[in-house]
């Protein structure tokens, strides 16, 4: 709808409500206004939903073995308090998707049933960078080769099919 053609809706609702005048005018104007800064808060809310779903991509190619890889359940939160020690983020709660647990808290990681080591990676590097940037790939980056390197990348899955990932 263009801005023309929301002005004259406008002006026909309000017509229809009675109101006339310099009235009709100033309340045509703010309806426009309003609209617009809804466009705007709509375009921002797409953008960042487009920047994270690249993101996801990006941090699968950059580190598709891990993203591949599948984790049990059980080494899960082994693996996260290790790698929470080794890059000094406290010590993290860890929660599957589906076991309801009354209480919550910042702390808390949401990881879903045999997630692989990228996605314990990224929600656990969550907990130093909200955004999804530059300064979240590197750490992810960071945390994938020191998976790499104490091996718990070759962990080999236990159930028998890859689960959808998010
Ligand atoms: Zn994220």
């Amino acid at each position: 709808m263009s801005q023309e053609d929301t002005e004259a809706w406008a002006r026909e609702i309000y017509q229809k409500l009675g109101i006339s005048g310099e009235r009709l005018e100033i309340e045509v104007r703010k309806y426009i206004e309003r609209e617009k800064r809804y466009i705007m808060r709509m375009r921002q809310i797409n953008n960042n939903q487009g920047f994270r779903l690249k993101f996801y991509l990006v941090e699968r190619q950059e580190f598709p073995e891990a993203f591949k890889s599948q984790v049990i359940d059980s080494e899960v939160k082994k693996i996260v308090s290790k790698l929470a020690r080794h890059f000094k983020i406290g010590n993290p709660r860890v929660r599957f998707y589906g076991n309801r647990q009354s209480g919550s808290s910042g702390w808390d990681i949401r990881l879903s049933h045999n997630p692989n080591l990228g996605l314990i990676c990224h929600e656990l590097a969550h907990q130093k960078h909200r955004g999804h940037n530059k300064k979240l790939m590197s750490l992810i980056g960071r945390m994938v080769k020191y998976c790499t390197k104490k091996q718990w990348n070759i962990m080999k899955p236990q159930v028998s099919k890859m689960r959808s990932e998010m």
